[in-house]
């Protein structure tokens, strides 16, 4: 039996974390105290997720994408500890002024992107605690140079690393390239029902994109 050469797209659904831009809240299936939500804001679709310790009422933002009022609203009545970003791309972190006004909350981040706010250091392997929740940071470098990924208790937020159907963008550079391909191959290395949230658009899961990695380095892109 022959397989297809690309990763079958995931049907836009509440499953697959489906959100629209300005549109309702998904809200993931409960994992013990973690409670995870995702929006989408802005003209770029950007993901905008909230991991939460009900146990604690701590909460993580992950990304000060575009809408600072909504991810605000998102987290009222949260603890939040403060937002991690993926990456350093414009549309993800044109919130995070208004946010650290609001939230009087610190910023992490690699020092390989620049932020338009000050941030804390972060590096791949690193810990973040969100109450009871340990949120494990995974170094992708490639898309950015300080892409990170975040992991808690089987849910992979991916930034712009990792998306259903191959990797983020890296501008037809042959270096990024491969070294985004090193970093999804890292993170291929995680259980199959490892779910998969990018910063924009469909989740997937480690188990629907492993056996297409080969297609994706031969592409080239
Ligand atoms: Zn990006």
């Amino acid at each position: 039996m022959s397989k297809p050469d690309e990763t079958p797209p995931p049907p836009a659904t509440a499953e697959f974390g489906h959100v629209t831009p300005g549109g309702p809240t998904h809200v993931y299936p409960q994992r013990d105290c973690m409670r995870v939500k995702k929006f989408s804001v802005g003209p770029f679709d950007n993901n905008v997720y909230v991991i939460e310790c009900t146990g604690t009422g701590e909460a993580l933002i992950i990304d000060g994408a575009s809408d600072a009022a909504r991810i605000a609203r998102e987290v009222e009545g949260l603890q939040v500890i403060g937002i991690v970003q993926t990456h350093g791309h414009p549309d993800h972190v044109q919130a995070l002024g208004d946010l650290v006004d609001l939230l009087k909350v610190p910023v992490y981040a690699h020092p390989g992107d620049r932020m338009p706010v000050k941030a804390q250091v972060l590096h791949g392997g690193k810990t973040l605690n969100v109450g009871e929740i340990e949120v494990e940071v995974i170094g992708t470098p490639g898309h950015t140079p300080g892409g990170l990924c975040f992991l808690a208790r089987g849910h992979l937020f991916s930034g712009d690393t990792l998306f259903p159907g191959g990797p983020g963008n890296t501008g037809g550079n042959a270096s990024k390239f491969s070294e985004i391909m090193k970093s999804v191959d890292r993170l291929l290395e995680l259980p199959d029902d490892t779910r998969v949230s990018p910063g924009h658009g469909l989740d997937t899961t480690i188990g629907r994109e492993r056996p297409y990695v080969e297609t994706w380095r031969a592409r080239g892109w």
